[in-house]
């Protein structure tokens, strides 16, 4: 039977792509928005992460992560374009190789949605997305060095690559007898679950390659039915499901959230891998944590929850070749 869904392009097409529109969809004034920080970074909502944020809240722990606010403006020195400092590590275009092991390949600058505490906010896509043509360089990196034995696929998000994009990517990484695993990090799933169609779960099967699939939710309310159906569908396509999440000031700063979200997370089939403290990326700063309150939280979340459900409390420092993890 023909699958009669709007295919995901069309779904995606029609999210919020202004603060003005996304807080009228709301019934919020369009003064909450900032306009020159939205002009720093456009907003992107999808109507369906819009419909799961209550109407008339500004403090909705959802609209918090994707509406440009006047805070965005405040200039800190500690917060700064490139905290990672990832162009560092970026010897051709599309691949960042910084950890031993593995290299990054950023498929797309685009994602379904602008999360405004993104530490890639400012990082230079457009200068260093290879084009449709331009991916032999990077097979050829990974082919010459037989260390790598896993290929991440980020961006942006990934799996707003068509499968067009995808498939002979899929196939030429399969190719590559090094080569074990493929780690896809995405917020797709959880804000765009359309996408996880028949097609790119068809492509993610017949790869025989290890699968994982790292999600990125900070919040239980992002995680509906529908962001449910999408994780199981990865899960029967042969994906291991991991999730990240940041801790922001404001969205998920409570024990009470970060246990619900570890417990969703597991509904939906999915372990909690990483709870990062904020990236320092210009425009994000009232997003922060103080570290204490981080490591409280972190104690918090530990008695009250069973191992497997605690996410590693983590922070990336530029330069070193693991992420730095808070708790042993
Ligand atoms: S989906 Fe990920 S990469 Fe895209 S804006 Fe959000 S945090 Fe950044």
């Amino acid at each position: 039977m023909r699958d009669s869904r709007p295919c995901w392009q069309k779904i995606l097409a029609q999210g919020f792509s202004t603060a003005a529109e996304l807080l009228n969809f709301l019934q919020l004034p369009a003064s909450f928005a900032n306009n020159i920080a939205e002009k720093q970074f456009k907003t992107r909502v999808p109507r369906g992460f819009a419909a799961l944020i209550e109407p008339g809240n500004r403090y909705d722990p959802l609209l918090l992560q994707v509406l440009a606010v006047d805070d965005e403006l405040l200039v800190r020195d500690d917060f700064i374009n490139d905290p990672l400092q990832e162009t560092a590590a970026n010897p051709l275009k599309g691949l960042i190789h910084k950890y031993p092991g593995r290299v990054l390949l950023t498929l797309t600058g685009a994602c379904a949605i602008n999360c405004r505490y993104c530490f890639r906010r400012h990082f230079p896509y457009a200068d260093n997305n290879p084009g449709r043509q331009g991916w032999q360089p990077v097979i050829d990196y990974i082919s010459n060095d037989v260390s790598i034995k896993e290929v991440i696929l980020s961006g942006g998000d990934p799996l707003l690559a068509n499968d067009s994009v995808l498939a002979p990517l899929f196939s030429r990484l399969a190719e590559i007898p090094h080569l074990q695993t493929l780690r896809i990090h995405t917020r797709i799933p959880v804000v765009l679950p359309e996408r996880v169609d028949q097609g790119l779960l068809a492509l993610l099967a017949e790869s025989p390659l290890h699968k994982v699939v790292v999600l990125h939710s900070n919040h239980p309310n992002e995680l509906d039915e529908r962001v449910a159906e999408a994780c199981k569908a990865l899960q029967a396509a042969g994906c291991h499901l991991l999730n990240q999440s940041v801790l922001l000031a404001g969205v998920n700063d409570d024990p009470d959230v970060l246990a619900a979200l570890s417990e969703r997370l597991f509904a939906c089939g999915v372990l909690p891998y990483y709870l990062h403290v904020l990236d320092k990326v210009q425009g994000a700063a009232h997003f922060d944590i103080p570290l204490a309150r981080a490591l409280s939280l972190f104690g918090q979340l530990q008695s009250r929850l069973p191992g497997y459900l605690v996410p590693r409390l983590a922070r990336e420092e530029p330069g070193k070749k693991s992420k730095t993890l808070l708790i042993r």
